[in-house]
């Protein structure tokens, strides 16, 4: 078999409530040594770059820069020179971005992780923005997320919000958009490129639309997605990640 590309989401998948998921880093290194090639890709909107690579590998998972995708990577590469943008974010995510003056007219409104910012000022401004013809742009589009403390409302609640009281409709740039697993796999062709993830909405759905072979992992959200209907069915499914190297092998000695 030729190489793969082989994308693993990182919360649920090799990480779970910010511990790693037991033998997520032997996996990726046996993967290494096989010859694939691992990228890891993630909606988190509540970091920049660096800082997310140096958690990750705190948690002991070894990403370098440049291996580590995220809505925000897709963001900046949406903007242009001439782009004004309006980022409803906290600092770090904000700070990514080039800084505006205040009374300038926003070409583009960027809704990410606003938990330590929101107002209702600043969710005025957005709306106001868009009704005036600003592109919303959704860095994800979760209903929630899970944490160490319990699950919280996710960015895609805020971005309906402003979609509902607007009537248009945000451009998303994270998984499962299209456009995210392009950005993240290169041109590399669909029958090379596996994606790894937890949940059906996000990481199955984003690899069937791309075209991928899809493995959803038994840990992260899986138990809350068994039961539900209608979702994106994976292609294999694996106790956990530390199980993907042998599928891996499986598959290329069939
Ligand atoms: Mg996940």
């Amino acid at each position: 078999m030729n190489s793969l590309v082989i994308l693993l989401d990182l919360d649920g998948t090799l990480v779970e409530r910010g511990r790693p998921v037991p033998g997520a880093a032997h996996a990726i290194m046996e993967l290494r040594r096989a010859g694939h090639t691992v990228r890891v890709f993630t909606n988190t909107d509540s970091r920049g770059e660096a800082a997310l690579v140096k958690q990750i590998r705190r948690m002991g998972i070894p990403v370098a820069l440049g291996e580590v995708f995220t809505p925000v990577v897709a963001a900046l590469r949406v903007l242009t020179l001439a782009s004004r943008v309006l980022v409803l974010a906290d600092r770090a995510v904000r700070d990514e971005f080039p800084a505006q003056s205040d009374n300038s007219r926003p070409t583009h409104v960027i809704v990410g992780d606003c938990r330590q910012t929101l107002s209702y000022p600043v969710l005025d401004a957005a709306f106001r923005a868009v009704r005036d013809g600003a592109e919303l742009l959704a860095l994800q589009g979760g209903r929630y997320f899970r944490a160490a403390d319990g699950d919280h409302l996710d960015t895609g609640a805020i971005v309906a919000a402003i979609e509902y009281a607007t009537g248009s409709k945000a451009r998303l740039l994270g998984k499962p958009s299209p456009d995210f697993l392009r950005l993240a796999a290169g041109d590399v062709p669909a029958d090379r490129l596996w994606v790894v993830g937890d949940d059906r909405t996000t990481d199955i759905l984003m690899a069937h639309r791309g075209g991928a072979t899809s493995v959803q992992v038994r840990t992260g959200k899986y138990l809350d997605q068994q039961a539900a209907e209608g979702l994106a069915e994976p292609t294999h499914v694996i106790d956990s990640i530390a199980g993907l190297p042998a599928l891996v092998e499986a598959q290329a000695i069939r």
